[in-house]
């Protein structure tokens, strides 16, 4: 009977995953999963809801799952080669260390006769598929999700029941990934509560008020599926399928593609994980001295006097996640106000996020950057005074995260300095002036467009 090698990474789940329904049809199947060393570049929250999602997945396959420690790139091929696989199939992997790693570890394949096959991807509609009549990759968003829209949705996959796992015990396993303590709960990482969650989003009527609701940071007005799709726990079609044809799922299937166009992006362009995607933007001054650094602690730990901001930087180190609206406001805060190098920001969030994704996460601080994708030019500074007063009017949000600001009333807890309160007992003015950094940032941006 021949076996094929499943090597899980970004997939972790068994539903509607075409890759056990491609290796399925070929005899046994032999579920690995390489703990590489490269992970302890991830946060702990990150790394330890990964733990959680694998024990879910071993257990599903009635504990067949098979760890392997080591570089993949020598660790896969010696372990196809041991359990005598011809084939291993992956689900194509688009960032930049993921396709340097695949590259390597097909050729290495190769030399000894075998097979390193790709079968789907963890998008709707992989990087490099959504393409210009002339066949070049689109960079702004808008024209990018009108021809996002107009492919064909990905057909379901059907279900597998029937895989034949030959894994642990009978193949040798060096055991599971450490799961650091993140220090906090985190939510249960297994395929059935993420599709119960998306359930009762549902039912409580989230998709069908979603377009007003995702804004507000104080309700549960989002899916809270990013772990899910970070880890492939859950897969975007599944998703998709689930929607409605009514305007506020439109507006959910176009976060979805927000998702895509930033993979797009990051596979077409793999060094703007890092470097700025408008080379114009290089000569923009940032802050990098003492004072930065300084300025920077105080971003991180939630100690900048502006409540919305300190909120969001509160709720990332308490659970792991921020909410969207939030996360562009902290991002502005960074760059406009305290005119910081946006990867500082970047490499914290990717820190902290369990669901920290390269490509949405370093994109998204690109777009809040004004060196990115976004249309708008730098000068669209978000305020983070009016910010507050608009999507968290009565300050529940605020009061959730800063504890010191429990008893404020909505009208003094947007900008308590400037309160007849004054500043609560254990709170602190603001770090800087939102008026006068707004200025500098201004003057700053002029100095770029003036070269
Ligand atoms: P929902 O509103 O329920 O949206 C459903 C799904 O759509 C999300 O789970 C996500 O997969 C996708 N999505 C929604 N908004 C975006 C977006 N703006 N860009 C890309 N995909 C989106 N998302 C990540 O998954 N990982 C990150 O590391 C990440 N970092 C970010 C950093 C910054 C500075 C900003 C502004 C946004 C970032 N996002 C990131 C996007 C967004 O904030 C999260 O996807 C969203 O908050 C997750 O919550 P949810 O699942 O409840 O979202």
């Amino acid at each position: 009977m021949s076996r094929t090698v499943v090597w899980f990474r970004r997939d972790l789940r068994l539903a509607e995953n075409p890759l056990t329904a491609a290796a399925s049809a070929d005899g046994e199947v032999v579920p690995l999963f390489v703990v590489d060393p490269a992970f302890d570049r991830s946060g702990a929250a990150r790394r330890a809801f990964m733990a959680d999602a694998l024990r879910s997945l071993g257990a599903s396959m009635g504990g067949a799952l098979v760890y392997r420690h080591g570089d993949p790139i020598t660790t896969v091929p010696a372990f196809a080669a041991e359990v005598g696989a011809a084939l291993v199939i992956v689900s194509d992997d688009f960032g930049p260390y993921g396709r340097r790693r695949d590259a390597a570890v097909a050729d290495r394949l190769a030399t000894d006769g075998r097979t390193l096959r790709r079968v789907g991807s963890p998008y709707v509609h992989a990087p490099g598929s959504v393409r210009k009549d002339d066949g070049t990759p689109y960079a702004v968003f808008t024209p990018f999700s009108r021809r996002w829209q107009m492919l064909t949705a990905p057909e379901r996959v059907a279900e597998s029941h029937d895989t034949d796992w030959y894994g642990a015990p009978a193949v040798p396993c060096d055991g599971p990934p450490e799961r650091p303590d993140p220090g906090h709960d985190l939510p249960v990482a297994d395929e059935v509560t993420a599709h119960r969650m998306f359930d009762e989003f549902d039912r409580r009527g989230g998709l069908d008020h979603y377009a007003d609701d995702r804004n507000v940071p104080a309700i549960e007005g989002t899916s809270r599926m990013s772990p899910y799709l970070r880890w492939g726990i859950v897969h975007p079609n599944q998703l998709i399928h689930r929607l409605r044809p009514m305007p506020s799922h439109d507006v959910f299937r176009s976060e979805l593609c927000w998702r895509d166009f930033y993979a797009d992006i990051l596979a077409t362009r793999p060094e703007t994980a890092w470097t700025n995607l408008k080379p114009q933007m290089n000569a923009m001054p940032v802050d990098t001295d003492e004072r930065a650094r300084s300025r920077f602690d105080a971003w991180a730990a939630g100690t900048t006097g502006y409540p919305i901001v300190d909120a969001g930087m509160r709720q990332l180190l308490a659970t792991g996640w921020m909410h969207n609206r939030v996360r562009m406001v902290v991002a502005s805060f960074l760059i406009k106000d305290l005119h910081l190098p946006w990867q500082w920001g970047a490499r914290h969030f990717m820190r902290h996020l369990i669901d920290g994704d390269l490509a949405s996460n370093n994109h998204g601080w690109q777009w809040a950057a004004g060196t990115g994708t976004d249309a708008a030019p730098y000068f669209r500074i978000f305020n983070p005074v009016s910010q507050s007063e608009r999507f968290d009017a009565d300050g529940e949000y605020i009061r959730r995260w800063v504890t010191e600001l429990a008893h404020t009333p909505a009208n003094a807890i947007h900008a308590p300095w400037a309160s007849k309160r004054g500043i609560p007992l254990g709170y602190q003015a603001p770090i800087v002036d939102h008026a006068d950094e707004r200025a500098e940032a201004l003057a700053r941006y002029s100095m770029v467009t003036r070269r």
